[in-house]
């Protein structure tokens, strides 16, 4: 089974490991370019990058429905545990636990992270998923920072990232002009985007962001519409 990564639209992900499904930053209900609702959603685990609205609005819901493991920092699992979350991993920065598929590491972001009522999230996080066979580098949030070259190292057995999902959104992430930078640190087989054309903020011409990428031949550029899929090759 090919590892399949879905993007229902802003920076919420489904990783389809073959071995069950991971749910990234849940946030449908309320964004304007979810492809479904909450409801909707089936998944085996929930993980999250930080505290923002935009990124946990529908933990909640789909943890409690779903019965599936939030795995996130601790100061997220407290903040869900009060909201009557019962399945919590906490964790923080260079951590790496077991998720269905095999494993995920929660690596540095830079950003910041709070939740809608002021509650304090904790840091923000990327994650870096070794899932199905393959190396999948999630961003999150962030700006570009020189780690990323140690993030796209390859492990112990030469295997260098097959896919690595970058914020180009801009002004509240890193931009298109950073993410070709990131990708000449992180040297993945592939990048897809995320974290843009919600809201007119951040709005971006993923089609020119593809070209300007396909340009460097960093990386293979793969633009997704929300609902649509990437088989991981
Ligand atoms: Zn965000």
């Amino acid at each position: 089974m090919p590892v399949r990564l879905t993007w229902t639209g802003h920076a919420t992900w489904l990783v389809d490991t073959g071995h069950g499904v991971l749910l990234v930053d849940p946030f449908f209900d309320e964004c304007p370019t979810a492809s479904m609702k909450a409801a909707d959603v089936r998944c085996d685990a929930i993980l999250i990058t930080h505290a923002h609205f935009d990124h946990v609005a529908d933990a909640v819901a789909i943890a409690k429905r779903t019965q599936a493991t939030v795995f996130c920092n601790f100061e997220i699992a407290q903040w869900l545990g009060k909201h009557g979350v019962e399945k919590t991993q906490p964790m923080n920065l260079g951590g790496r636990v077991a998720v269905p598929g095999g494993t995920a590491k929660m690596e540095l972001a830079h950003h910041s992270s709070s939740f809608a009522d002021g509650t304090y999230g904790g840091n923000p996080a990327g994650w870096l998923l070794d899932v199905g066979g393959k190396r999948i580098y999630i961003a999150g949030d962030t700006c570009l920072f020189s780690d990323m070259e140690r993030i796209g190292r390859p492990d112990a057995h030469g295997r260098s990232l097959d896919v690595a999902i970058l914020p180009i959104g801009d002004i509240f992430t890193m931009g298109p002009e950073d993410s070709l930078a990131a990708l000449r640190l992180l040297q993945p087989k592939t990048v897809l985007p995320s974290h843009y054309n919600t809201w007119p903020p951040i709005t971006q011409d993923a089609a020119a962001w593809a070209k300007d990428v396909a340009a460097t031949k960093l990386a293979h550029p793969h633009v997704l519409e929300p609902g649509t899929s990437f088989k991981v090759p």
